[in-house]
């Protein structure tokens, strides 16, 4: 695997019985890229991101994820990474520095490394004040940007966010992206996926999935220039509309 690619697909495919999700997809993700996995509802994202992560085996293809094999080295891969969920893993009935220690216990760091991690932490999202409140008790923009903390509190390779601004508004959206900037500036890849066009454009590269197959790859620039769209929203909308696929 050439040192810079932290992320190689080839041909990976996922069958639920007769029902083809994921259609053998193929692309390489460089390090340190912030790279987009749009599609429509359904397409196949999760599906695809979770076979990445090391949380489901693939029916058929081939992929290596910071330079492990996801049949054979699913453990080390789960180590390497960082992953934010659609439903993010934070214990509500913990307060804010209880879910960072419990993170950083579960990849095995030590106290000194958990405690100034932290620090630097609710220092970066000024947060300092709120640390010994419950997560639960925190707006949702807030525990997002926490969340995403967490998924690279143990400083993984690449870490996967599945839709992680769902729900809250341009303004905090745009702060999290800041947060995405500085982890990608610091060498973390950076793999997202996100039904926001407006996201779309922060993407170095963006995917867009139709039906499970990978329609179209490219920089945002490029993409508009292919298809002679305005926005990313009218490159979605002329790929998407080709789809089958339908979901709620
Ligand atoms: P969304 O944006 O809604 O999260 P997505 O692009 O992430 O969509 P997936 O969740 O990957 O799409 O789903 C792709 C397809 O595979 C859908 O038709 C879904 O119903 C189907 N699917 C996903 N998981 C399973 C499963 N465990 N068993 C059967 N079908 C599944």
């Amino acid at each position: 695997m050439p040192a810079d690619k932290v992320i190689l697909v080839e041909g990976l495919t996922k069958r639920f019985g007769d029902f083809t999700a994921v259609d053998h997809i193929s692309f390489e993700v460089s390090r340190g890229e912030i790279f987009g996995f749009l599609g429509a509802n359904g397409a196949g994202k999760t599906t695809a991101m979770r076979m990445l992560c090391g949380l489901s085996m693939p029916s058929s293809g081939k992929a290596r994820v910071a330079g492990f094999d996801i049949y054979k080295e699913n453990e080390k891969i789960k180590k390497n990474i960082g992953y934010m969920s659609q439903k993010f893993s934070l214990y509500d009935d913990l307060t804010v520095k209880e879910n960072m220690r419990f993170y950083g216990g579960i990849y095995g760091k030590s106290d000194v490394f958990i405690k100034d991690k932290t620090k630097t932490i609710l220092e970066q999202l000024h947060l300092t004040a709120e640390g010994d409140k419950l997560v639960g008790s925190l707006p949702l923009g807030w525990k997002q940007k926490l969340a995403f903390s967490v998924a690279i509190f143990h400083e993984p390779e690449i870490v996967f966010l599945d839709e992680p601004t769902g729900g809250v508004d341009p303004v905090t959206r745009r702060e999290f992206w800041n947060l995405i900037y500085e982890a990608s500036a610091s060498g973390i890849t950076v793999f997202v996926t996100t039904h926001y066009m407006d996201e779309a454009e922060y993407c170095k590269r963006v995917s867009i999935m139709v039906d499970g197959r990978i329609d179209a790859l490219d920089t945002p620039a490029n993409l508009k220039l292919i298809l002679g769209a305005e926005s990313m929203d009218e490159v979605f909308l002329k790929l998407a509309r080709k789809a089958t696929r339908v979901e709620s």
